[in-house]
């Protein structure tokens, strides 16, 4: 049996290695010390807490997603605990989109957790996951008339307005209800989060926020405006900041700046919204720290007597999911060793969308020991950008070997398709030594449901 779940209050970073060599991958052991939820057992193989992760295989195939609960939760704790630390004290909505199951979100809920939506969809799972709609940030740049009607009847703590179109469009939808509508204003801080350029969101050229230069008079707007009930500014820098928290530190300043200047006008500001964006290290970017996130917020918004919000999601469940995947079988090519596995860029998407990369691990300890050699690992889909990674070293893996691809606890599930007419892995929570099922591999019957042939195609009923 391996370990139990070790002391979830210790630091999450105690155990990382020194770095690998510039260019060289980290070592399979080294991924482990890392990720304290997954540990190499000499006879079960890799394990996920309690749970042998070929056990689950063995039981509902692959390729599956697993979760680990402990994970979820000891990382929720770590981040609040940071914030507490530093005298930041925040509410954490954790941002759905990064993994929107029911599960998890029920964990992270039952651990404390608020919600960030950026659709009905999100909204409606976070309140099916118990989440009370007066712990719920409704963000995104484009929320339909039905959507924020949906958001306000729900009673939603606040909605993050993201131009002055939609400041127009909320008023009236909420007059009409009968309601006031809690709006904070979603700035754009135009600081760069040296991020992929696909999820930057905090540039001047994004589509994001309303200039921090219109938000004076924008804010004063809604003041005057029927049905709004201003309750203060909001940023959202990017996802995936690895580069240490100077962009943070800009932003909070810029955004302390502007709270100032709204109470100068004699305008009421209740409340900050942080954002997210706090990077994990999937290689080995240097991993940045809570307590210096907590540490930019106290420093530039602690004294201005605002609640705090934060809004995390990849820093949560990124390193707490696996993705298993078999391998189908080992191509040899005219020039390279190819790893076909039976997960795909339908199932994983972030290889080939940021071209990110995520650690490989072999679930059986003989898999695990045995000598490495270069490889590419592709999944089956009909197109060359369905390649995970390219010049990795894995060891020789027969048909049926299991793999685990590491921090795919965010963005991964979530950004999945069907692509290639494949159905949607199953998902499982691990908790201490339990598992189960928490979402249903998609069957290929309900990959068809919903089309129908026209009436003048042969063959319709
Ligand atoms: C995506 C998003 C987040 C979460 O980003 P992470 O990088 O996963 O922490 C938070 N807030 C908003 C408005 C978002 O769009």
């Amino acid at each position: 049996m391996a370990e139990r779940p070790r002391d979830p209050n210790t630091e999450e970073m105690a155990a990382l290695p020194a770095p690998a060599p510039a260019g060289e991958d980290p070592t399979f052991a080294e991924l482990l010390a890392l990720r304290r939820q997954l540990t190499m057992d000499p006879a079960a193989g890799l394990m996920m807490e309690g749970v042998a992760l070929a056990a689950i295989a063995r039981a509902h195939g692959t390729p599956t997603w697993v979760y680990s609960a402990g994970t979820l939760r000891r990382r929720l704790g770590l981040l609040q605990g940071a914030l507490d630390d530093a005298r930041a004290k925040a509410q954490v909505h954790f941002a759905v989109k990064a993994n929107p199951n029911l599960a998890v979100l029920r964990t992270l809920a039952e651990a404390g957790a608020g919600a960030d939506v950026v659709s009905e969809g999100e909204l409606r799972l976070a309140r099916a996951a118990g989440i009370a709609a007066d712990h719920i940030v409704f963000s995104g740049v484009g929320k339909t008339l039905a959507e924020i009607r949906y958001a306000l009847a729900e009673g939603i703590q606040q909605i993050n307005a993201e131009s002055a179109e939609e400041v127009e469009m909320i008023s009236a939808i909420a007059t009409a209800m009968g309601v006031e509508a809690p709006v904070a204003l979603r700035v754009n801080p135009d600081v760069d989060a040296k991020t992929h350029a696909k999820i930057t969101t905090g540039k001047s050229e994004n589509k994001f926020g309303i200039a921090i230069g219109d938000a004076p008079a924008l804010y004063a707007r809604m003041a005057s405006l029927p049905g709004i009930r201003p309750v203060g500014v909001a940023v959202h820098i990017g996802s995936q900041i690895t580069a240490g928290v100077s962009a943070y530190r800009i932003a909070y300043g810029h955004l302390a700046d502007l709270v100032r200047a709204l109470r100068a006008q004699g305008l009421p500001v209740e409340r900050v919204d942080c954002g997210g964006g706090l990077g994990i290290p999937y290689r080995d970017e240097p991993p940045p720290a809570p307590a210096a996130l907590a540490g930019a917020i106290a420093a530039t918004l602690g004294n201005l007597g605002v609640e705090l919000m934060v809004e995390p999601g990849r820093w949560i469940s990124g390193p707490a999911g696996v993705l298993l995947a078999s391998v189908i079988l080992q191509k040899t090519g005219a020039e390279r060793r190819f790893v076909v596995v039976d997960a795909a860029m339908n199932d994983l998407v972030r290889p080939a969308m940021y071209d990110a990369w995520h650690g490989i691990v072999p679930v059986s300890p003989a898999d695990y020991v045995a000598p490495i050699a270069p490889c590419d690992v592709v999944g089956p889909i009909c197109e060359t950008g369905d390649t995970f990674t390219r010049n990795r070293g894995l060891p020789s893996l027969d048909p049926g070997s299991l793999v685990a691809f590491l921090d795919a606890g965010a963005y991964g599930a979530s950004m999945s398709s069907t692509y290639n007419s494949r159905p949607l892995a199953a998902e499982i929570l691990v908790d201490g030594d339990r598992f189960a099922v928490v979402r249903e591999r998609q069957t290929q019957e309900a990959l068809l449901a919903g089309q129908k042939l026209p009436s003048w195609l042969a063959g319709a009923t």
